[in-house]
């Protein structure tokens, strides 16, 4: 069955490439980057942290702690997670969406 494009759930060799590219960009590259989003400071206001706020999204490629599945966390999905869903901001993606729907 095929996967639906852009999730980041089984992402091809290619699109893991490209992810990897972009977080090997320096910093104004990758914010001006298409693929970047942009964040809503408004929207990050919740957030109490020492460190900086995110400007922007990209999509980040990461390996499930658990099962050692590539995956990519998408730069919608971060911009839902920490903008609509309230999440922390030290959060990162560890597990893959199969180990965490295990859970
Ligand atoms: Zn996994």
């Amino acid at each position: 069955m095929p996967t639906k494009p852009g999730t980041g759930r089984n992402p091809s060799a290619k699109q893991l490439r490209a992810a990897e590219h972009v977080l090997n960009l320096n910093p104004l590259q990758r914010k001006t980057h298409p693929s970047a989003i942009q964040a809503d400071p408004n929207k990050l206001a919740h957030i109490n942290t020492y460190g900086s706020l995110p400007e922007y999204y990209v999509d980040q490629p990461f390996t499930c702690r658990k099962c050692g599945k590539r995956e990519i966390w998408k730069a919608t999905d971060q911009k839902w997670y920490y903008e609509e869903a309230r999440g922390h901001i030290d959060a990162k993606a560890v597990e893959c969406h199969d180990c965490r729907t295990k859970k």
